[in-house]
């Protein structure tokens, strides 16, 4: 499943539509410290946002920023008409519990949809602000593939707030009978080899072989892992994976564009929606 040719798709559908609207749809990144791994995040969404015509601006704040210079940023966000969306890059410094920050985050501003409001809403299947932005981008992805989700079998291997269980609450709302396997679960290969849907976000490389998979399941490989050399690698072993599976996400080039490009739906979104109020 090529999820760079479709998120591309996605982005020039979006561009068109920001084409048109007055009022740009606005972001504001968070980057609290040097991780460099968030900052070539941060700068790639940026440039996509500006590349759509989004007024996108980044509040780089140093490492030991503390957490009342860090709460007044965000509520001022919050109260500012300008801001449709914020986004506070993860992980904060250790010193910083993000999850105290991310409840600061107006949930109709909560681009990333992990506010509790916003979780909630995904649990009662009530139209939550934003979802998710990488499950969201897998079910996307599912749909434009025609795999059938409704009734299927589907393995979640990985349960953090980012990916895991919002992908799993995601897949039973779309009628999936969902299992979620961690780094706890005992007989992992069996569980996944029942799997219709299997999807793995754990970051180990290699970790699903070809036990793992059943004869014409659909994979989706979230993990990245950077080899020393640089090289991205998933979770999921491609090549011998790859024969046994009817459809599979490539790493890089599947899953991680599908992000961006759902981090950027969901801006439009929050903009569209607060032009109502
Ligand atoms: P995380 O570290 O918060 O969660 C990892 C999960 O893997 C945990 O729930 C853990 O229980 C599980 N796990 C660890 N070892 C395991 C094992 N041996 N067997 C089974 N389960 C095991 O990470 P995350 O934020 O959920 O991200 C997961 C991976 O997906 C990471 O590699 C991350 O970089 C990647 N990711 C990619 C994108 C993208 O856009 N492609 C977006 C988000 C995350």
């Amino acid at each position: 499943m090529d999820g760079k040719a479709y998120s591309k798709e996605i982005l020039e559908q979006i561009k068109i539509k920001v084409c048109n609207m007055q009022k740009k749809p606005s972001i504001a990144v968070i980057l609290v410290g040097n991780n460099p791994a968030s900052q070539i995040y941060v700068n790639n969404k940026e440039k996509t946002a500006r590349e759509l015509g989004f007024v996108s601006k980044t509040y780089h704040l140093k490492e030991n920023t503390n957490a009342n210079e860090l709460k007044d940023l965000i509520l001022n966000l919050n109260s500012d008409k300008n801001t449709d969306a914020i986004l506070l890059q993860l992980p904060l410094p250790k010193h910083l519990v993000s999850q105290d920050f991310i409840e600061l985050i107006d949930p109709k501003k909560d681009v990333d949809g992990f506010h509790p409001i916003n979780c909630g809403k995904l649990m009662t299947n009530s139209n939550p602000y934003a979802i998710s932005c990488t499950p969201k981008g897998i079910i996307k992805l599912l749909k434009k593939y025609n795999v059938k989700i409704d009734g299927a079998n589907a393995v979640v291997i990985g349960r953090s707030n980012m990916v895991g269980k919002p992908l799993a609450q995601l897949l039973l709302n779309e009628n999936a009978t969902v299992t979620v396997a961690h780094s706890k679960t005992k007989n992992l290969s069996a569980i996944a080899h029942g799997a219709d849907i299997l999807i793995s976000a754990t970051g180990i490389k290699g970790l699903v072989t070809k036990d793992f998979v059943k004869s014409g399941a659909v994979v989706v490989d979230v993990g990245i892992f950077r080899d020393e050399d640089g090289k991205i690698n998933g979770d999921v072993e491609f090549e011998e994976v790859s024969k046994i599976a009817s459809l599979i996400t490539p790493v890089p080039g599947g899953i991680g564009p599908m992000t961006i490009a759902m981090l950027m739906e969901n801006t439009l979104e929050l903009s569209l929606n607060n032009a109502k109020f």
